[in-house]
């Protein structure tokens, strides 16, 4: 078999891989949908790819893996190995879990850090509790529930005087987040921001902390998205303030998201001080870049997203030595749409007992759910996901998507 075209379709906003073959069959991969700009990454691999058998997907990820970087580069890699597995099940037909080594759990569980609603008012402690009780009474049964705060989105921009010195942020300077919502997506996620956290500012972090959790119990997990951008000092007074929570973990508090960097040193100063698992590793491109986090069991849960560090067989490698060395993994996938939850729960049926859960996953737009066949009905019950057992990815486009397509992306099924 042999590759004969490469593909990107901005489908909404979501960059979409289509990989055909000599044979007739193709695959599917996809970044997360706040990447539209990547579609001249993806084509750049295009003249490495053509005439390769993507059946052999490490043979063909050898040529491009060096290729990608840190979030967003190392995206469009992603999308391509995701897309290669794809063809790899189609052609052998089986699951891609069965060519990652079989599965060893028949559902996957997953936490929910995608299905959110804005703030009800003012932030306050009262209105995040409100809110994280309205992601607790969702349908689908979340046993754990992520939310952000601290410098994570604008939870200290809208507090006075949260950090000694002044934040960087342009009001101005959003982008269009949803076409249904319009509610905007601030640039300044790219900008570094973070500085001394004020006595008040770290006081009223617990109080929001404490609110929410009060409102989960027991019985629901919290997880915490806090940075990136916090002093190790800081983050390790946050920490300890909530050792008696038991809080699922705390993230991307010192790098995350847009950081091309890592520093874990940094984060073993934090984790071997507190009880309270850390957590890092979304923007992380390759196994080579959480070697250092691993060895030196920096974090307590490594969180890389599959469409990021490079793909499925990636994200497996990473899993299994954290698990040699005691670490855990709960992918990050919040936009990584529909194919990337299929590319999760193939994923996460494999995976070793470090295994937490895969943030569920959720389109830019709601018509997504009527242009892709193959998906559970409903997709989670009770925090689950039932394993499927269709050929590679397991999902398809029907007819309804290509009324979707841009006018230059017109042949992107043929
Ligand atoms: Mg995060």
């Amino acid at each position: 078999m042999k590759i004969t075209d490469l593909k990107c379709a901005i489908i909404g906003k979501t960059p979409v891989v289509r990989i055909n073959t000599d044979e007739g069959i193709f695959g599917y991969g996809q970044a997360e949908w706040a990447k539209p700009y990547l579609k001249p990454f993806v084509l750049f691999y295009k003249p490495m790819l053509i005439g390769e058998d993507p059946t052999n997907v490490e043979g063909v990820m050898r040529k491009i893996r060096r290729l990608g970087s840190f979030k967003p580069y190392g995206a469009a890699v992603s999308a391509i190995e995701v897309a290669l597995w794809d063809i790899a099940g189609k052609a052998a037909n089986l699951p891609i879990y069965k060519l990652l080594g079989g599965k060893v759990r028949d559902r996957v569980l997953v936490y929910n850090g995608g299905i959110r609603f804005p703030l009800d008012g003012e932030d306050s402690p009262e209105n995040f509790a409100k809110n994280t009780l309205r992601m607790k009474e969702l349908d689908e049964g979340f046993s754990i529930i992520k939310q952000g705060i601290a410098v994570h989105g604008e939870f200290a921009s809208n507090f006075k005087d949260y950090f000694y010195g002044d934040l960087y942020w342009d009001d101005n300077n959003t982008i269009v987040y949803d076409d249904d919502s319009q509610k905007p997506w601030a640039l300044s996620q790219y900008i570094p921001n973070g500085a001394q956290i004020t006595e008040k500012g770290f006081n009223y972090t617990i109080d929001c902390i404490r609110a929410m959790k009060e409102v989960l119990g027991d019985e629901v997990g919290l997880a915490l998205d806090l940075g990136p951008g916090i002093f190790p000092s800081d983050a390790l007074k946050i920490a300890k303030a909530v050792e008696d929570l038991n809080i699922m973990w705390l993230e991307d508090m010192i790098t995350g998201d847009y950081t091309p960097y890592v520093l874990a040193d940094l984060y073993r100063d934090v984790t071997e001080n507190t009880s309270t698992p850390i957590h890092t590793g979304e923007q992380i491109y390759l196994r080579h870049n959480f070697k250092d986090l691993i060895d030196k069991r920096a974090v307590n849960v490594v969180g890389p997203d599959p469409l990021d560090v490079g793909g499925i067989a990636e994200t497996k490698w990473i899993a299994e030595y954290a698990d040699m060395n005691g670490i855990m993994i709960a992918p990050h996938g919040t936009i990584d749409g529909l194919i990337g939850l299929a590319a999760h729960v193939q994923l996460a049926a494999t995976l070793p007992k470090n295994y937490i859960a895969f943030e569920y996953s959720v389109p830019c737009h709601k018509w997504w759910y009527e242009i892709i066949d193959g998906l559970p009905n409903p997709i989670v019950k009770n925090s689950y996901i039932d394993v499927w057992d269709t050929p590679g990815l397991g999902i398809s486009f029907n007819d309804g998507a290509k009324k979707y397509l841009k006018e230059e992306d017109k042949d992107f099924f043929d």
